[in-house]
């Protein structure tokens, strides 16, 4: 319960400070750089594996036509589509680098996932391809789930068959925001005509769970813009919405200087967006699985919360769990549950390793058993919110310490080993997940690092 003396816009003005999004612990900046290898990798790799044939395999696909300027993501920007087959040379080339690693064995693949950039930028053809070259040296997992993010001013009913012929059952559709000065101001259009007709036609072909994302925060945004995208996406019945916060970081993103922090919506005003569109979103009948979330309840992803197994990976909340995720593509980052590993980050560099028959992976993290424990608690704060301490652990003691003023805040409950996160305490998960982060609080850096909680 919240203590008497603090209101909610207390919390927002004290826990509005710069904190990771828990996609992934130790979170990207604290990765430990200098104890990875490409070989300590493949090792983890081959382990994981032969632990369980089961694998998850993101592809990222960089390319846009143009710039959205609240982007995030490792983009390549061009209009030139020569560019699509040889990044598809390269992408299959690594993932029979990977292939090679399992010793003759075919890897079950539970779940595909083509990220970006833009998938839809490329043609239907070399996505099928693409799709054919990676199962060409695997099997198909039963109960597996195949998904894209489209965007919906470039996804053609072509897309659309070509995919779901594939296997594919599931697809994300950024939206962002319908009104048209947001549009204007973040350079990302789509019309709600649009975005109904690639549903339809996804729909007609049997696509079986169709995500919206949007993002509350964006430059110009008030209540009644967001108030009327909401209502727009309610009577379009999306399965899922992913109802993100804008993260602002002009510093590692110039994109986001084509606006100042004078457009943006910020506190208690950001805030504000988020509540009203949560409890629209509610009020349609849509459940809240965790932090930005919501799914209809029956959606996988709303039957995974329910049933304890969600999963929270770099691509999001996730309705199923492979202890082995591969991701190819520049950028691309992998986890084998003891390690993660990032590729290089522009085109030209991914391309030259893989030709030099190089695997493409420049970073990464070997987890000792302490970032082990901690991930397992960051990951059921994130997933359930709710933390069964380890009996014993020796860091219990002093998590329980630094939560105590969350607890006096009431965003947390502790009953013995227990900590459970509160109503109140959903709209601050990030918050209450630092103070298990171990590795930031060693830290004084994080003010550079992360967009703000809020
Ligand atoms: S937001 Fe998506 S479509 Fe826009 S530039 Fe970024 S990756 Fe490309």
């Amino acid at each position: 319960m919240m203590t008497s003396q603090v209101t909610m816009e207390e919390l927002v003005q004290k826990y509005n400070v710069a904190a990771p999004r828990y996609t992934s612990y130790p979170t990207v900046p604290f990765w430990d750089n200098e104890a990875f290898s490409r070989t300590a990798w493949t090792d983890q790799v081959y382990q994981t594996f032969e632990r369980s044939k089961e694998i998850s395999l993101y592809i990222h696909l960089p390319f846009c036509e143009s710039l959205c300027t609240y982007c995030g993501c490792n983009t390549r920007i061009t209009k030139n589509h020569r560019v699509e087959e040889p990044y598809i040379a390269s992408l299959l080339k690594e993932w029979e680098m990977y292939v090679a690693l399992f010793n003759g064995e075919r890897p079950l693949l539970a779940e595909i996932h083509l990220g970006g950039g833009t998938p839809t930028f490329f043609h239907p053809d070399n996505l099928r391809m693409l799709i054919e070259g990676i199962l060409a040296h695997a099997d198909v997992a039963p109960h597996s789930s195949f998904s894209f993010e489209a965007h919906p001013a470039n996804t053609t009913v072509t897309h659309l068959q070509t995919l779901f012929d594939l296997g594919f059952r599931r697809l994300s559709l950024g939206i962002q925001d319908f009104d048209p000065l947001v549009q204007f101001v973040i350079n990302r259009h789509q019309s709600l005509e649009e975005v109904e007709e690639v549903m339809q036609n996804a729909r007609k072909i049997g696509f079986e769970s169709i995500n919206f994302d949007l993002i509350y925060g964006l430059p110009k945004q008030t209540l009644a813009t967001v108030a009327d995208t909401i209502q727009k996406s309610m009577r379009l019945g999306p399965d899922r919405i992913s109802f993100y916060s804008y993260a602002h970081v002009p510093w590692i993103k110039p994109g986001q200087r084509h606006y100042t922090e004078a457009d943006l919506p910020s506190g208690a005003a950001k805030l504000a967006l988020y509540n009203l569109g949560k409890k629209m979103i509610l009020a349609h009948g849509y459940e809240d699985v965790g932090m930005d979330h919501f799914a209809k309840r029956e959606d996988e992803l709303f039957m995974a919360f329910q049933q304890e197994r969600l999963h929270r990976n770099f691509m999001g909340y996730a309705d199923r769990f492979s202890p082995l995720l591969i991701g190819i593509g520049v950028s691309s980052i992998s986890d084998a549950w003891g390690a993660f590993a990032q590729n290089v980050k522009t085109v030209e560099e991914y391309h030259q390793l893989i030709e030099a028959g190089i695997l493409p992976v420049v970073k990464g993290h070997l987890l000792n058993e302490e970032d082990l424990l901690i991930r397992r608690y960051i990951l059921d704060m994130m997933c359930k919110g709710k933390v069964q301490l380890q009996t014993g652990a020796p860091l219990n003691e002093q998590i329980i310490d630094e939560l105590s003023e969350l607890v006096a805040d009431g965003l947390v409950s502790i009953t013995g080993d227990l900590i459970q996160c509160t109503a109140i305490g959903r709209s601050f998960l990030r918050n209450i997940c630092m103070a298990f982060d171990q590795r930031l609080l060693r830290s004084k850096t994080q003010n550079q690092l992360f967009s703000q909680a809020i």
